[in-house]
């Protein structure tokens, strides 16, 4: 019998002319995520994706990258079976568990070409009678040990015995291209993971300190991009040499003030790079009231250094639900590593935490900003970080509804 996987995303998302899009960056996404596992084909049917498999496919390794996937509301391993019920009755025999905990079971039909001739509660009255006379287990709508689910489209029907939660979200790029600022701490890699969640590409950046510190910094956020590919599988990083320029602006600017001309001048350079690449807008991990440079003026009067979105998906939450989340994601245990990156440079316990974008613009008058912003975009190093997919895979937790 034919194996195969099918993976359902939410429509709610997908009104008019963008679901064509929608859908071929899903099985490209799948496709992509899914490569070297055992995956014949990746096809989108009947508002499904499926991914018809060969007979050596590894469904537990398939279950941890299929999780991964953005734009997968749910999925489940499945049967291809005629669509006649006679079929369907034979198919599901051989396939039921014996000898198991099983005691009760529900059948759940859908039905989605409309011209079978059973509607959904007849298949369900027809295929519940025959497997309790086939096993003497007892029907439990609510709590079934077994859920076996039939989904009738043209042509055939798909049996099912469990589903996996998906991701979520929207497919990789659907969204178009955004600059993540990228500090290796932790919220900005939380940051980055929900906005490529969106269905965006992120693109990195990181300000370093090397080689006036030592480099952790730049190694601990190639290590965190190799986290965030299993989500994005190719993921491109600016590291941009922060020091220099930090050097240049102690000069003229007081030290109550460094952090905000630092990130304004941060946000310039991002801004440079994310035109380069085509990109939107630019994505931080700020979270309102956090530190002094995130205060309502703050974050004004540093957004007020670039023409383009700031997008700050972690503008409303919590320190503890932003761990919860990096420890979901699996950033957390290196996020937390000590390192040294550029803000630690050069800034006073106590920074301004009313800035206005007019005082930095009277502060930055001296300076030749558009000069620096040059020089930090020309000496980026820019790495190109990939997913390898067949590392070791953390074992998933199976959810069977
Ligand atoms: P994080 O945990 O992301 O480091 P944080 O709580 O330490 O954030 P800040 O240090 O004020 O907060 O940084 C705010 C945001 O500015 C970061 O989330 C990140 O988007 C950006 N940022 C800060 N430092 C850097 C850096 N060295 N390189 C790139 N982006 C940075
Ligand atoms: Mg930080």
């Amino acid at each position: 019998m034919e194996r195969l996987v099918v993976a359902k995303y939410h429509e709610i998302a997908l009104k008019g002319n963008n679901r064509p899009m929608f859908e071929r960056a899903l099985v490209q996404a799948v496709q992509a995520a899914t490569r070297g596992l055992g995956v014949k084909s990746v096809l989108h049917r009947h508002s499904r994706v499926l991914l018809e498999l060969a007979p050596d496919a590894d469904w537990e390794h398939l279950t941890g990258r299929l999780k991964e996937v953005f734009g997968i509301a749910n999925f489940s391993l499945a049967y291809r079976l005629p669509a006649d019920l006679a079929a369907i009755k034979e198919g599901i025999a051989p396939l039921l568990p014996s000898n198991s905990y099983v005691q009760t079971f529900a059948v759940r039909a859908t039905r989605n070409d409309k011209s079978f001739p059973l509607t959904s509660p007849e298949i369900q009255r027809e295929l519940g009678a025959f497997v309790k006379a086939h096993t003497g287990w007892g029907v439990d709508l609510a709590h079934a040990d077994l859920s076996i689910r039939v989904e009738i489209v043209p042509g055939a029907a798909y049996l099912s015995f469990g589903q996996e939660q998906g991701a979520g979200g929207l497919p990789a790029g659907v969204s178009g291209t955004v600059v993540s600022l990228l500090s290796g701490g932790i919220d900005s890699p939380v940051a980055s993971y929900r906005i490529m969640k969106r269905g965006a590409r992120v693109i990195f950046v990181h300000f370093h300190a090397f080689p006036v510190l030592w480099g952790i910094s730049r190694d601990k956020v190639q290590a965190l991009l190799e986290i965030l590919a299993r989500y994005q599988l190719r993921s491109r990083l600016y590291l941009v040499p922060f020091a220099p320029l930090q050097q240049r602006l102690i000069l003229s600017v007081p030290p109550r003030y460094r952090v905000v001309v630092y990130r304004r001048l941060m946000f310039r350079i991002a801004e440079a790079i994310a035109r380069q690449e085509n990109a939107g807008a630019l994505v931080t991990g700020e979270s309102l009231g956090q530190v002094a440079s995130q205060t309502l003026q703050n974050l004004a009067t540093i957004e007020a250094a670039t023409t383009m979105p700031v997008l700050r998906p972690l503008i409303g939450m919590d320190k503890a639900e932003i761990i919860e989340q990096s420890r979901r994601i699996g950033t957390y245990e290196l996020s937390i590593e000590p390192d040294e990156d550029c803000c630690t440079l050069f800034v006073p316990k106590h920074p301004v935490t009313r800035s206005t974008p007019q005082e930095m613009q009277h502060i930055e008058a001296g300076i030749d900003i558009d000069g620096l912003m040059r020089t930090g975009v020309n000496t980026a190093e820019v790495k190109d970080v990939t997913f390898v997919p067949l590392q070791e895979l953390p074992r998933v937790e199976r959810v069977t509804r």
